[in-house]
C-alpha cells in the first residue's frame, strides 16, 4: 500500500483530535504556498498566481526570497508523511491482529463443532436398529425428526404405516381401522403384521428408529422373533424420561400437520410461522383429539402399566438408553447422541 493523502484521510478520519492535526498541517501549507505564489507573481507574472493547489514543488520555483518558507513546508511535508507511515505501521499491526484473534476464533469454533470419534462412529455404523420409548409427550415424534438426519435411517412410525395400509386398500388396515371403530382393542398381531411388511422395504434393512411399537411385553417378543427370522435384532431401547407436567403443557399445545403427521409443533414451544398452517407444506395444523387435559393424565398412566415393563426388559438386556427429555429440542438431541454414542463405545 502507498503512502496518499487519501490513505491518511482513511486512517484519521474517525479520530477528531488527529483529523485536526491534520488539517492545520494543510491550512499551514497552503499559507506557505500562498506566500510562495505571491513572492512568484511578483517575479514571473500574474499567470503563476492562481496556482496555489501546488505542492512545495512550487515553492522551490518561487526565487531567494521564499527560501525560509520552502524549507518551512518541506519540513511539514516531511514530517506529515512520517507520521502517516507511523501511522500506517500502527494500522497495519491492528489489522493483523485482528486477522490472528479471527483466525483463533475460527479455529475455536471449528473445534466446538467438531463431532466427537465416538458420535462420528455412531453415525458411520454399519447398522443401526433403534426402538424409542417413552411416555406421550416425551418428543419421540420430535426426537425422530432430528435423529433420523443425524444417523441416517428412516423413522418408522406405527401410526404412520396404519394410515398408509389404509390407503392402499390393505387388508389389515382396514380391519383394525374397523375394531377400533367397534371400540374393542386391536390384536397385537394386526399391529405386527403391518410393521413386518413394512420392515421387509430395503430402505429400512440397515437401520431405522421405531416409534409407538413395542407398547407391550408381548409385541416387543414379536418384535424380536421377527427380527431374529432376518438375522437381525433391536440394537438398543432409547427412552426418553419427562415428569407428567411437562408431557401436559406439551401435548395440550401440540399440533400435528394434517398433510403429513411428521410435521409436528407446539404452539408455545415451536410455533408455525403462520397460525395453524404447517411452515412445510401448508397443510392445516390439528390438534389430536386424545390431547385434552383429563385424555392424556388418563393415557400417561396407562402407558406406565403396558410399557413400563418394556422398558425394564431392554434395560435388563443391557440394551437400554435412558435419556432425560426435559430441555430445549437441541439440547435433547445432543443429550441423545451423546448417549448413543457413549452406548456403542
Ligand atoms: P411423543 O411423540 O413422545 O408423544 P412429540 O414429539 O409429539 O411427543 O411431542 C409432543 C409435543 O411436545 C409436540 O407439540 C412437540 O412440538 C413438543 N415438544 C417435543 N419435545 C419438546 C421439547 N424438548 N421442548 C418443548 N416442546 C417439545
Amino acid at each position: 500500500m502507498e503512502f496518499t493523502l487519501e490513505l491518511v484521510r482513511q486512517i484519521v478520519g474517525h479520530d477528531p483530535q488527529m483529523r485536526d492535526a491534520w488539517r492545520d498541517r494543510w491550512t499551514r501549507l497552503k499559507k506557505l504556498q500562498h506566500r510562495g505564489s505571491r513572492r512568484r507573481s511578483r517575479d514571473s507574472g500574474p499567470a503563476l498566481a492562481d496556482q496555489s493547489a501546488q505542492t512545495s514543488n512550487q515553492l522551490r520555483e518561487g526565487g531567494e526570497g521564499n527560501k525560509a518558507a520552502r524549507q518551512e513546508a518541506a519540513d511539514i511535508v516531511a514530517q506529515a508523511r512520517r507520521d502517516a507511515e507511523s501511522l500506517l505501521a500502527e494500522a497495519r499491526e491492528q489489522a493483523d491482529e485482528i486477522l490472528r484473534n479471527a483466525k483463533q476464533a475460527s479455529k475455536e469454533a471449528a473445534r466446538r463443532n467438531a463431532i466427537s470419534p465416538a458420535v462420528a462412529r455412531l453415525m458411520t455404523r454399519e447398522s443401526l436398529r433403534i426402538v424409542m420409548l417413552g411416555r406421550p409427550g416425551a418428543g419421540k415424534g420430535t426426537q425422530g425428526m432430528y435423529l433420523k438426519e443425524i444417523l441416517g435411517i428412516p423413522k418408522v412410525h406405527i401410526g404412520d404405516v396404519w394410515r398408509e395400509n389404509i390407503m392402499n386398500g390393505e387388508a389389515s388396515g382396514l380391519l383394525a381401522s374397523e375394531i377400533m371403530d367397534r371400540g374393542d382393542l386391536i390384536p397385537d398381531e394386526l399391529f405386527m403384521n403391518m410393521l413386518s411388511t413394512r420392515l421387509n422395504r430395503p430402505d429400512v434393512a440397515d437401520g431405522f428408529l421405531l416409534d409407538g411399537v413395542p407398547r407391550n411385553v408381548n409385541q416387543s417378543g414379536m418384535l424380536d422373533a421377527m427380527l431374529n427370522e432376518r438375522g437381525n435384532s433391536i440394537n438398543v431401547g432409547l427412552y426418553f424420561d419427562v415428569p407428567l407436567t411437562e408431557a401436559t403443557t406439551r401435548l395440550a399445545g401440540r399440533r400435528i400437520c394434517s398433510k403429513d403427521s411428521s410435521h409436528v409443533y407446539h404452539m408455545l414451544y415451536s410455533p408455525p410461522l403462520r397460525y395453524n398452517a404447517c411452515d412445510i407444506c401448508e397443510g392445516a395444523l390439528v390438534s389430536r383429539s386424545d390431547d385434552s387435559r383429563q385424555v392424556i393424565k388418563n393415557r400417561w398412566y396407562a402407558w406406565g402399566v403396558q410399557t413400563d415393563a418394556v422398558v425394564a426388559a431392554y434395560g435388563a438386556a443391557g440394551r437400554l438408553v435412558t435419556v432425560s427429555g426435559v430441555g430445549s429440542v437441541e439440547e435433547v438431541t445432543d443429550r441423545a447422541v451423546g448417549s448413543l454414542a457413549a452406548f456403542f463405545g
